[in-house]
C-alpha cells in the first residue's frame, strides 16, 4: 500500500480515536480530524504545483505540522526530504542542491536557531527552490488558503497515479562517519518497516506513543509515526525539541504506554532530581536504538521506568531502517547484550568482509541485510549506491556482527571504526567495555590513530568521573596489564569533558580521531 491508503484505512477504523497529539501547544487531533488536516495540507502543495516526485523539504523541529506534511507529501506522491534541524546554511545549502528541492517548510525559530535567517540566506543561491512555508508564520496559513482553491477530487486523481514503490522519502543518515548520504526511500519501505516495528511491540490502537526523538530521524518518522499510524496509535509530542523532564511530564499527563529514545536521552530522564515524582505506571513498552544501552539503564528503565516490554531495535537508514529487534518478552541479557533477531520478512546474514562468504554462527563479520526494507539507493549516487547494495539486493551495512546460536545478533562495532594495529584486528568496542569498569572513567571512547611502526595505535578518550583527578596513561596502562591482551591496550590517552555527538544521540569518532591528529602536529 501507498502512505495515503494506509492513513485512509487508520481512519475508516478509527475515526474517533487519537491520532496526534502536542503537549506543548495542547492541541490534538482524532484520526479523522488528523486525515482533514493532512488533506488541508495535501491540496495547498498541489495549489503551489506539486508534481508526482518532486521534492518538498522539511526543516523544522518536532511539531504537528511535520506529520501533516510527512502524510501529505506521500499522498500527492511528491518526495518528502528530511533535513536536520542542527544543519546549518551550508549544510542546508548542499541538501537544497543535492535533493533539487523545489518547496520548503521550515520552522521560523526555536532556542537559538533562526531558521528564516538561514533560509534567506541561502534562497538565492537554491536554483530548484521556488516556494517556502514558514510553519507558525502567515505563510502556512496561505498555503492551506491556497489548497482551498482546488478541487477535492485531485488528492484521488493523484493517489490513482501512485505506486507503493514510488519513492516517497529522502532521508540522509546521521553522518556519523563522514558526510549524510540521501537515502531514497519508497513507501513499501517505511510502511512496511514501520508496520513490523509496532507489530513487534504489540500496538493496537489503544497504544499511545511518546516521541521525544527527532522526526526527521527514521526513529521518529517511521518507528514512530509510521508504527503508530498502521495501528492505529497515538503520537504523543512532548516538546519541540529533546527536554527530559517534558518528557516525562507528557507520559504522565497522556497516560503514555510506549516511550522512545536513544540510551542518552533514558539516562538524562533517569537522572531528573524530581524523577520519582512522575508517575510512568501507563507505560509497557518503548524502543531505545541507535547505539548500545549500559546494563544498569537497562535495568532501571524496566523496573522504575515500568518498561518491561521495552524493545532494542538495529537498523540503518538505507534500510528502513530496522533489521533486527528484540521481542517483548526478552530478557535483560538480550536487551543489553544483543540486538535481537532478524524482523519477518526480512533476511541478516553475517559475512567475511574480504571473500563475501557467510561465517559460521558466533563469529564477526559484516552484517547484511536484504528484502522489502533495502531503499531504493542513495539520491543520483549510483555509484555510491553499488558500493553498498550488491547484485543481489544485499545491503551491506559496515557494521560487524555476531550471530548467536539462537539467531539473536550482537553488535561489535563499525568496519570503519575497527582498528588494525600491527596487522591484528581490535574492536574498539571491547576495549570500551573492558575500561567502563575504572572508577576513575566515567565515559570512555576508543579509536584508532596513525602509527608510523603499527599502522595504526589505540586512543582511549576519557571523560573523567572526577575532573579534578583524572586517569593518567600509567594508571590505564597499569589497569590493563594481565587483563587485556598488550596490543589492544591504549598507548594514548586524552582526557575531555564530553564527545562530538550527532543529533540522533552518535559519538562522531572521526572528530576525535581528527582532534588528536590536529593535537599531534
Ligand atoms: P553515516 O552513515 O552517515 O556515517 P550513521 O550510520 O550513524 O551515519 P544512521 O543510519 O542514523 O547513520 O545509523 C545507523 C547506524 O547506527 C548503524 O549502521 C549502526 O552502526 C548504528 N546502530 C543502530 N542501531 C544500533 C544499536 N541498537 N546498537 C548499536 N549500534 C546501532
Ligand atoms: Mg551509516
Amino acid at each position: 500500500d501507498t502512505i495515503g491508503v494506509a492513513l485512509d484505512r487508520a481512519v475508516a477504523a478509527y475515526p474517533d480515536r487519537e491520532a496526534l497529539v502536542d503537549v506543548a501547544s495542547g492541541r490534538r487531533w482524532t484520526y479523522a480530524e488528523f486525515a482533514e488536516a493532512v488533506d488541508e495540507v495535501a491540496l495547498g502543495l498541489l495549489a503551489k504545483g506539486v508534481s508526482k516526485g518532486a521534492r518538498v523539504g522539511i526543516w523544522a523541529v518536532n511539531c504537528p505540522e511535520w506529520v501533516m506534511v510527512q502524510y501529505a507529501t506521500a499522498r500527492i506522491g511528491a518526495i518528502m526530504v528530511n533535513i536536520n534541524p542542527a544543519y546549518r546554511v551550508h549544510e542546508l545549502a548542499f541538501v537544497l542542491k543535492q535533493a533539487g528541492i523545489e518547496v520548503l517548510v521550515a520552522s521560523v525559530e526555536h532556542r537559538t536557531s533562526d531558521y528564516r535567517r538561514m533560509v534567506e540566506q541561502v534562497r538565492a543561491g537554491a536554483r530548484a527552490l521556488r516556494d517556502v512555508v514558514y510553519i507558525d508564520d502567515p505563510t502556512w496559513q496561505n498555503l492551506l488558503a491556497a489548497g482551498r482553491a482546488v478541487q477535492r477530487d485531485r488528492l484521488a486523481a493523484r493517489a490513482a497515479e501512485l505506486s507503493c514503490d514510488d519513492p516517497v522519502n529522502i532521508q540522509y543518515t546521521s553522518g556519523t562517519t563522514g558526510f549524510p548520504k540521501g537515502a531514497t526511500l519508497s513507501h513499501h519501505n517505511i510502511l512496511n518497516n514501520g508496520f513490523w516495528v509496532g507489530e513487534t511491540v504489540g500496538y493496537t490502537e489503544q497504544d499511545r506513543i511518546c516521541l521525544p526523538v527527532p522526526f526527521y530521524h527514521c526513529f521518529g518518522m517511521v518507528m514512530g509515526n509510521l508504527a503508530a499510524g498502521s495501528h492505529g496509535a497515538c503520537v504523543v509530542i512532548p516538546a519541540p525539541s529533546f527536554d527530559a523532564a517534558a518528557t516525562l511530564r507528557a507520559v504522565q499527563e497522556e497516560r503514555c504506554t510506549s516511550l522512545y529514545g536513544v540510551p542518552t536521552m533514558f539516562i538524562a530522564e533517569l537522572g531528573l532530581k524530581d524523577f520519582g515524582d512522575y508517575d510512568l505506571t501507563s507505560l509497557r513498552t518503548g524502543i531505545m536504538a541507535g547505539s548500545p544501552c549500559p546494563v544498569e539503564v537497562m535495568r532501571r528503565v524496566v523496573s522504575e521506568m515500568h518498561m518491561a516490554q521495552v524493545s532494542i531495535c538495529y537498523g540503518m537508514t538505507e534500510t528502513s531502517p530496522v533489521s533486527t529487534q528484540t521481542r517483548m518478552d526478552d530478557d535483560l541479557e538480550r536487551r543489553t547484550g544483543t540486538v535481537g533477531r532478524v524482523l519477518p520478512h526480512l533476511e541478516v546474514k553475517i559475512v567475511d568482509p574480504a571473500t563475501g562468504l557467510t561465517v559460521p554462527r558466533g563469529e564477526p563479520g559484516e552484517l547484511c541485510t536484504r528484502g522489502y526494507s533495502v531503499m531504493l539507493g542513495y539520491w543520483e549516487e549510483p555509484e555510491r549506491t553499488a558500493e553498498v547494495v550488491d547484485r543481489a539486493r544485499w545491503m551491506h551495512t559496515g557494521d560487524l556482527a555476531v550471530m548467536q546460536e539462537d539467531g539473536y545478533v550482537r553488535i561489535v562495532g563499525r568496519i570503519k571504526d575497527m582498528i588494525i594495529r600491527g596487522g591484528e584486528n581490535v574492536y574498539p568496542r571491547e576495549i570500551e567495555e573492558f575500561l567502563h569498569s575504572h572508577p576513575k572513567i566515567a565515559d570512555v571512547q576508543v579509536v584508532g590513530v596513525p602509527d608510523e611502526t603499527y599502522g595504526e595505535e589505540i586512543l582511549a578518550v576519557v571523560v573523567p568521573s572526577d575532573p579534578e583527578n583524572p586517569l593518567t596513561l600509567e594508571e590505564l596502562v597499569h589497569y590493563c596489564g594481565g587483563r587485556l591482551s598488550h596490543f589492544k591496550v591504549p598507548r594514548h590517552l586524552r582526557i575531555v569533558d564530553g564527545f562530538p555527538m550527532t543529533v540522533s544521540g552518535k559519538v562522531r569518532k572521526v572528530e576525535l580521531r581528527e582532534q588528536f591528529t590536529r593535537e599531534r602536529e
